[in-house]
Parts: C-alpha cells; sequence; structure tokens
C-alpha cells in the first residue's frame, strides 16, 4: 500500500519534471499540439507546475521587454536547476 502511494509520487515527480523542461517551449508556443495539450491538462491539475510556468513566463516578458534583451538559454535553464533545489529541499 504504502509502495504504491510511493510510485504514485515518483510518477508524478517525473512528470512534472517533463512539463519544466518543456515550459520554456510551451511558453514561446514553440511545441507540437499534443504536447502541448498534454502540458496544459497537467498544469490545470499541478499548483506547483502552474507557479513555475508563472514565474517563468513573467520572468521572460519583464525580459523581453527591456531593450535588445532576451533571456539566453543558460539562464533558463539556472531557474529550472533553482526550482528543482527548491522542491529537493522542500521533500526533504
Ligand atoms: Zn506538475
Amino acid at each position: 500500500m504504502l509502495g504504491l502511494f510511493k510510485n504514485l509520487i515518483r510518477r508524478r515527480e517525473i512528470e512534472g519534471e517533463g512539463v519544466r523542461e518543456l515550459s520554456s517551449d510551451y511558453l514561446e508556443e514553440d511545441l507540437p499540439p499534443a504536447k502541448r495539450s498534454t502540458i496544459q491538462s497537467h498544469l490545470s491539475k499541478c499548483g506547483p507546475c502552474q507557479a513555475f510556468v508563472d514565474t517563468l513566463a513573467s520572468t521572460i516578458s519583464i525580459l523581453a521587454s527591456l531593450p535588445r534583451v532576451s533571456p539566453p538559454a543558460s539562464f533558463k535553464r539556472s531557474i529550472l536547476n533553482r526550482t528543482r533545489r527548491n522542491e529537493g529541499r522542500s521533500f526533504s
């Protein structure tokens, strides 16, 4: 019973991870429709991923509003990594 519960949690984490990896492509509307709707349905039932995408979206729009500055891939990756570290802490 407990094992099953753990499996469910682990599966959910992997799914969330995938959503976050794809979130910048999602925000840039650079995903095939099937993938996009998968992410949308995950976001509709997952608060943490929703918050993550919201944060990423506002960060990108702030940076995009600055002249001649666009968020480099390494910057997006550092947001992804930071969020992942924070989550690790809250799970421990
Ligand atoms: Zn999620």
